[in-house]
C-alpha cells in the first residue's frame, strides 16, 4: 500500500506521537521511513530588526542548538524504526517548514505525509497547527494522514 512514508516532526509531543504512528503503518505495510526536521528560519531572521540585533554569532549559536535538539529527537524515532525492523533515512534541514516538507515529498516520491495536527506551539485552542494548514493547502497530490494531539 505505502513504500514511502514521510514524516515531519519537530519534537513536539504530537509529532513524536504521529512520528510513532507512522512507524506501526511503515512496518505493517512495509514502507520506509524518511524523517525530516526543519529548523524553522523564522526564529532566525527578522527583517524588521536591525543587523546588529541579530548578530551572526547568536545565530550560528541558535541553530546550532536546534541542530542538536533536533538529532536528539529524531535519533528516538530512528532507534525505534530500528527495533521496528522499518527501513529509515533522516535529513535536518533549514528552512520554511512547509515548503521543505513538500519539497521532500515530491523529491523523494513520498506516497504518504503522516504528521501531528499541532506541534511546539502554546496556542491549545488553534484548529489546526500552521504548518499543517500549509502543508494541506499546498498544492500536491501526495495524501496526508494527521495524527490528532
Ligand atoms: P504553530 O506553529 O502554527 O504556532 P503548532 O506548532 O501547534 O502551531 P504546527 O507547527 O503546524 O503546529 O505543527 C503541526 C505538525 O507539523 C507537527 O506535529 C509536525 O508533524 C509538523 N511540523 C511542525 N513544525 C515542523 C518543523 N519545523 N519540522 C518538521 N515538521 C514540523
Ligand atoms: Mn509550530
Amino acid at each position: 500500500m505505502f513504500s514511502k512514508i514521510l514524516v515531519p516532526t519537530d519534537g513536539s509531543p504530537v509529532a513524536q506521537k504521529a512520528a510513532k504512528y507512522a512507524v506501526k503503518l511503515a512496518k505493517e505495510t512495509g514502507a520506509k521511513i524518511l524523517l525530516l526536521s526543519v529548523i524553522d528560519k523564522r526564529f532566525m531572521v527578522n527583517q524588521s530588526m536591525p543587523a546588529i540585533a541579530s548578530p551572526t554569532h547568536l545565530i550560528d549559536t541558535l541553530e546550532g542548538y536546534l541542530m542538536q535538539a533536533a538529532e536528539a529527537y529524531t535519533k528516538e524515532i530512528e532507534k525505534l524504526c530500528k527495533k521496528s525492523n522499518v527501513l529509515v533515512k533522516t535529513l535536518i534541514k533549514t528552512g520554511y517548514p512547509v515548503e521543505e516538507i513538500i519539497k521532500e515529498a515530491e523529491k523523494s516520491k513520498a506516497d504518504l505525509i503522516v504528521m501531528g495536527s499541532h506541534g511546539k506551539s502554546a496556542l491549545k485552542a488553534v484548529v489546526l497547527g500552521s504548518v499543517t494548514m500549509g502543508v494541506i493547502h499546498k498544492d500536491s497530490r501526495i495524501p496526508v494522514l494527521l495524527v490528532r494531539r
